[in-house]
């Protein structure tokens, strides 16, 4: 069984689809994501669509959380909370209530997925450092953890002591754990702007990750038509 991890969509549909074409060519047969489907980019409707179409196991970001509910948003920037203003404008009713209603973490075969970290998931805390990722694995019950938010694939390996580093495929050995960022799907940050997802093979115990080329243009023009910050469209063509 192949599970393609999904991470942080922010409503690129152009990337979704290019990633889920890729997914498909490898055998990827199930999907799991680590939130924040909305926000920044122009097709979140499009995108929730898709993902529930595929029956893709969903947590909740803290772009789903905010976009679902009414309250302020002093964490976010003012163009984070620009883009946040106009995906609760363009949702209906019941996508918000399917968005507040997510959980926040989910347990599948032998991994885990959540957004931000297992450590106070609802704090949004992103985990770059070995002591960040210290926090998350003290509350890791299972071999693998998948996490997004960052936007940077990145992963950490605990065994006797605490690895982190770039991966391109890990293999999964037993009586280690594993925290994985599989990176983002609509709007990477690594300066690399292809969309980025992983593939878990469950009978091979190998996580690769995958990068996509998707029709940047396309998405850049929808998030000027529809009057989202321009910032949003730029940082797609560099990868930050
Ligand atoms: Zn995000």
């Amino acid at each position: 069984m192949k599970y393609a991890i999904l991470g942080d969509i922010h409503a690129n549909l152009e990337a979704l689809n290019a990633v889920l074409k890729d997914a498909k060519e490898h055998g990827v047969t199930h999907y799991a994501s680590t939130g924040d489907v909305v926000g920044y980019n122009a097709d979140p409707k499009a995108c929730l669509h898709t993902l529930r179409k595929l029956k893709c196991a969903l947590v909740q970001g803290n772009h789903d959380y905010y976009a679902a509910i009414n309250e302020s948003m002093e964490l976010f920037s003012p163009l984070a909370q620009k883009s946040i203003r106009w995906t609760r404008k363009h949702l209906s009713f019941f996508e918000r209530k399917y968005l507040r209603n997510l959980p926040i973490i989910i347990d599948i075969e032998d991994f885990t997925v959540v957004h931000s970290s297992l450590s106070n998931p609802r704090q949004w805390n992103y985990i770059f450092k070995r002591k960040a990722a210290d926090a998350s694995f003290r509350n890791q019950f299972n071999p693998v953890c998948f996490f997004g938010h960052t936007h940077v694939p990145l992963a950490f390996i605990k065994e006797k002591t605490l690895e982190k580093g770039l991966y391109e495929t890990l293999h999964i050995r037993p009586g280690a754990h594993y925290l994985i960022n599989v990176g983002s799907v609509g709007q990477p940050r690594d300066r690399n702007p292809k969309a980025a997802y992983a593939i878990y093979d469950l009978e091979a115990q190998t996580v690769t990750l995958r990068r996509v080329e998707y029709d940047i243009a396309a998405t850049q023009k929808k998030v000027r038509a529809v009057g989202l910050p321009f910032r949003n469209a730029l940082r797609l063509a560099n990868g930050r």
